[in-house]
């Protein structure tokens, strides 16, 4: 059984049962491993990198790229105007080649969901960290989804956990050092499941998000 890493910094070299999806910014990455997927797009934290249109259109014709990412709205940084304007462009973009995209939102959620609202391809909220309220609206969006992984070994679990089932649940480790398997051990026995229940579902889940892509 697989274990899906939605959203990493990193590359598994050696865990040939993890498929991953790794950050590679607006960098091509050529792989033959079937194992290697990744999303492409402009971070928040560096709209003043060079975006070229060109460029990130090709990147997204790739075979690795499944998804636009990350990118989204960061209130915690500097020139949220840019930030808006370089995550509309490329939410335009993805709209014509409906991608699902991964998206990171630091306080910035009304925004976020007032530009989300006619996103045709599947939303992956990464480190999801919005209140029951923001969580409730989300949840009535059919193609949002919410990822989970540092946060789940805090004192403090995030209280939107019970509200959401686990058919809109993905695990990340973003940029921790942790390995994936960590997550989902931690994520089974907070919702007292066992592990192989969680596989099977977010194997499902990432199938259906990633459909087109992985086919
Ligand atoms: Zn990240």
């Amino acid at each position: 059984m697989k274990w899906i890493d939605i959203h990493t910094h990193k590359a598994y070299k050696k865990d040939t049962d993890v498929i991953f999806i790794r950050n590679a910014y607006m960098y091509p990455v050529v792989s033959e491993n079937k194992h290697y997927l990744c999303s492409n797009g402009l971070h928040p934290w560096k709209i003043n990198d060079p975006f070229d249109t060109n460029k990130f259109v090709d990147l997204l014709t790739r075979k690795p790229v499944v998804a636009i990412g990350e990118i989204g709205l960061d209130r915690l940084k500097p020139d949220f105007e840019k930030q808006l304007f370089l995550f509309k462009k490329q939410l335009q973009i993805g709209q014509q080649f409906k991608l699902p995209i991964i998206v990171h939102c630091v306080k910035a959620y009304p925004e976020t969901i007032a530009l989300l609202k006619t996103y045709p391809a599947p939303i992956v909220f990464h480190q999801y960290e919005g209140n029951s309220t923001i969580t409730k609206e989300l949840l009535a969006q059919d193609n949002v989804y919410f990822s989970f992984g540092k946060q789940l070994f805090r004192k403090q679990i995030p209280e939107c956990l019970n509200q959401i089932p686990l058919e809109r649940i993905f695990l990340e480790t973003d940029t921790s050092p942790k390995h994936v398997k960590a997550c989902y051990s931690q994520l089974a026995s907070l919702m007292n499941i066992e592990h192989e229940e969680l596989q099977v579902q977010i194997l499902k889940n990432f199938k259906t998000v990633f459909a087109k892509k992985i086919a």
